[in-house]
């Protein structure tokens, strides 16, 4: 999972760097802990934001945090922080399990955009995936262009479509890796 603060876009379609938000880092880390992801990759290139994001998750990891709850300290521990999406991508090529497919998601339609079942059979065949997740307005353009897979918008039954990309990326980690609901 990575969660990228550059290059997304602002309200006027301007790539810009968007602050790291500490709700994010707590909720997506839970979600991904929940979903068996191996790491949550934290991108920000600024310097002062990755300072907070090393405060934050060494207080829930090496400091008092991690005492008073380990269970958010197992969460937290799949973070790691990266300047930007390449340093990613590196890392996961370098442990010899293949070149990491890159998989972008928006709130956006694209014409280029898979569905959910269609990506859970793909993440079947061992591939090493880097699920991607935007801020502000959303991944750059030239970035979701740049990507193997356009994974398709969650849609509600209205046209109100904002949700919080914690909020994302809990439903779509559920459509991809969830456990099909057995209750009677
Ligand atoms: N308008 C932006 C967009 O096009 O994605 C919304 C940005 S939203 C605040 C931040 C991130 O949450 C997005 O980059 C995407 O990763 C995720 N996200 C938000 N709504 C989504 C949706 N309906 N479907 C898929 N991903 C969504």
């Amino acid at each position: 999972l990575a969660l990228v603060h550059h290059p997304v876009v602002n309200k006027n379609g301007d790539t810009v760097t968007s602050a790291v938000t500490s709700l994010d880092l707590h909720d997506m880390a839970r979600t991904a802990r929940t979903f068996g992801i191996g790491d949550f990759f934290v991108v920000t290139p600024l310097v002062d934001q990755q300072d907070l994001v090393e405060r934050i998750v060494a207080h829930w990891t090496t400091g008092p945090g991690g005492q008073y709850n380990p269970k958010r300290r197992e969460a937290l521990e799949l973070v790691r922080l990266k300047d930007a999406m390449p340093a990613v991508l590196d890392e996961i090529a370098a442990r010899g399990e293949g070149p990491p497919r890159l998989v972008v998601t928006s709130a956006r339609p694209s014409s280029r955009a898979m569905s959910y079942g269609r990506l859970r059979v793909l993440l079947s065949d061992g591939q090493p995936t880097v699920l991607v997740f935007g801020t502000a307005w959303g991944l750059a353009p030239d970035f979701m262009a740049a990507a193997d897979v356009v994974l398709a918008p969650i849609k509600g039954p209205g046209t109100y479509n904002h949700l919080a990309v914690r909020s994302a990326a809990a439903i779509i980690l559920d459509r991809l890796l969830g456990r099909p609901d057995t209750a009677s």
